[in-house]
């Protein structure tokens, strides 16, 4: 038998293409879905924060758009940044027309002195700050980048490595960044210039719509244990399951610490592996439309949030006519904490601050959501400690796959696409 843990869209795709093979899935929530799912709340639909379909994979996007037909609409990214008291469009390195000239100046002069002084530095084991001003300059990171992924990661930028930036963070040409200062527009740029998204439902709808192939899903019941030898997982509702397989995409250093029998070493590796935590605060405000836009960045210090979307500006059954929406991501560190009224008011004074919400809007709905593990720190401790923990557990019979399973930085795509490919690998070896 195989035995996936975890229903989040991982965990839900594993056991879709796995067809007639006997798997069963155990959740530890009363629902499906994992972070893609969506909730109901004073007349408003929010998700756990913004959730947007992109594809890079035909087939992933061929799936999703076969699992929810009829029922997406595609849109044309209205994402922003707002800094220096101006909107200027995402993504920054080729979009600083409108900026103050002296800003537009020292991003261009940078970017060009990074093309005419080519770093010393091998680029293998450099860090995400040494890459920024490698590859965009001294200007583009003291007005966005840094600032904005220092707010994000909570965590020095030298501290983080830049394996995973490629397609984050495209590397433009000259021709797109001077475009960009003179307020040419040529093309779309970055890796999501539009993008997919459930017209009525919220992203909920998407885990969802693969239920109906998923037979065996068991809800309510938390890993404890699993016994690596023995290949028994216990679960703390007194569920004890043997398995050929363990398919497992509950984050990697949850389910190291929950196998008593692997190395020590593998145990303190996995310990140290670090993430940032996100609260996710969803508003309801009894005004239309607060803002164009589908989403903005904020980079400056005087706003605690690093990002702020609409969600009835891409779906407006998600809300209360004359209304608006609004999801905010407020990036922590774990072992922080905040008290959600003190949050309410930071993030409240902020939408204040950049003129999104005004002094006498009225909240009609108002959540925090604590995201434990959001996004993973690619950490030089990452990059020697993963592979070993992977490898071990592989040995083992175990398959730690997902966002959080891989320990990586990866979308609902990439979550399908895995449970699809390890699916396939399981069945090849009937
Ligand atoms: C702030 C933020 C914004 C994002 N925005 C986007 C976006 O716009 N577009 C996009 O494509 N992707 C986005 N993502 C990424 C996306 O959410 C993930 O890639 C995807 O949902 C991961 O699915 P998963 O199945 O790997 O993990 P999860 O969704 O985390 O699923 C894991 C499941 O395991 C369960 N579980 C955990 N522990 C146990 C246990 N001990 N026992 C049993 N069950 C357990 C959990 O309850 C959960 O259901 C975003 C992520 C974050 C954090």
């Amino acid at each position: 038998m195989i035995l996936i843990v975890g229903a989040g869209l991982a965990g839900l795709s594993t056991a879709y293409h796995l067809g007639d093979r006997p798997c069963r899935v155990v959740e530890k929530e009363k629902e499906a879905g994992g972070l893609c799912r969506s909730y109901q709340m004073d007349g408003f639909t929010f998700d756990v924060t913004g959730h947007l379909l992109h594809f890079r994979q035909a087939e992933i996007k061929a799936l999703v758009e076969r699992l929810l037909a009829g029922r997406l609409a595609k849109h044309g990214r209205r994402s922003f940044i707002y800094s220096h008291r101006t909107y200027t469009e995402y993504p920054f390195q080729v979009n600083t027309h409108g900026l103050p000239p002296e800003v537009v100046r020292e991003c261009l002069l940078g970017f060009i002195a990074t093309l005419t002084n080519p770093s010393p530095a091998p680029p293998e084991g450099r860090s995400f700050k040494a890459w920024i001003l490698e590859n965009l300059g001294e200007g583009m990171a003291r007005h966005f980048m840094v600032p904005f992924n220092e707010k994000l990661w909570q965590a020095p930028l030298d501290e983080l490595t830049s394996d995973w930036v490629s397609w984050l963070v495209p590397k433009p040409e000259l021709k797109d960044v001077i475009n960009g200062a003179l307020g040419i527009k040529d093309k779309a740029f970055g890796y999501n210039p539009s993008f997919l998204y459930p017209a009525q439902g919220g992203i909920g709808v998407l885990p969802k719509a693969f239920l109906p192939w998923v037979r065996d899903i068991v809800y309510g019941s938390e890993l404890a244990e699993v016994d690596t030898t023995r290949r028994r997982a216990t679960f703390l509702d007194g569920r004890v399951e043997d398995y050929d397989r363990l398919v497992s995409t509950i984050p990697v250093p949850e389910l190291v610490r929950r196998c008593p029998d692997l190395p020590a070493a593998i145990r303190d590796a996995a310990a140290g592996l670090r993430c940032v935590s996100v609260y996710n605060v969803n508003l309801g405000v009894a005004r239309e439309r607060v803002s164009d836009h589908h989403w903005i960045y904020f980079p400056e210090p005087e706003y605690p949030f690093y990002r702020a979307g609409f969600p009835m500006n891409f779906a407006p059954a998600l809300g209360r006519p004359g209304c608006s929406s609004l999801y905010v991501e407020v990036s922590h560190r774990p072992t922080e904490s905040v008290p959600p009224a003190e949050l309410l008011g930071r993030v409240r004074a902020g939408l204040e601050r950049a003129g999104i919400l005004r002094p006498d809007d009225e909240i009609v709905a108002a959540d925090v959501r604590d995201i434990r593990y959001a996004y993973v720190l690619f950490d030089r401790h990452r990059a020697r400690a993963l592979p070993a923990i992977l490898e071990e557990l592989e040995r083992r019979g175990i398959h730690s796959i997902g966002r959080y399973g891989r320990w990586e930085h990866t979308s609902m795509e990439d979550a399908i696409a895995q449970g699809k490919q390890l699916a396939e690998t399981l069945r090849a070896r009937r």
